[in-house]
């Protein structure tokens, strides 16, 4: 009887185990999703927090495997620049006007997870004609 009671025990203790590391790599695993979901302005590089927006101009309809995107900038630098904030294209590091923007291309992947490809500025690159 006493050994039935001792591997219950030890069973009992494995378990606990077994779930402790689960739940661990659990926690991990979500606030991996977090630093993730951090997004920066890819015209002046500024950190944005949940609910600043970069302001962008989808064309072609939502169907499509990706989409033209025009990105104007983000709060910090569009319509006007704050103070210490320079607008950068990504591709060529050369400063983009107020009146200028990048071309980006937004693919719509699987889950409704979107990815953002930033193709240059107006300056190094020409939009197609399609
Ligand atoms: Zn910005
Ligand atoms: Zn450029």
């Amino acid at each position: 009887m006493e050994y039935l009671l001792m591997g219950l025990a030890v069973c009992v203790i494995v378990f606990l185990i077994a779930w402790y590391i689960k739940f661990n790599q659990k926690q991990r695993k979500k606030s991996h999703v977090k630093e993730k979901q951090h997004v920066k302005c890819p015209l002046c590089d500024t950190n944005l927090f949940v609910g600043e927006n970069i302001i962008s101009k989808i064309y072609r309809p939502m169907n499509v495997p990706d989409q033209l995107m025009l990105i104007s900038g983000c709060p910090h630098c569009y319509p006007k620049c704050e103070s210490g904030v320079k607008r950068i294209c990504p591709v060529c590091r050369k400063p983009v006007a107020q009146n200028q923007c990048l071309t980006a291309r937004l693919f719509n992947k699987a889950l409704g997870k979107k990815h953002v490809h930033v193709v240059g500025c107006s300056n190094c690159h020409k939009p197609r004609a399609d």
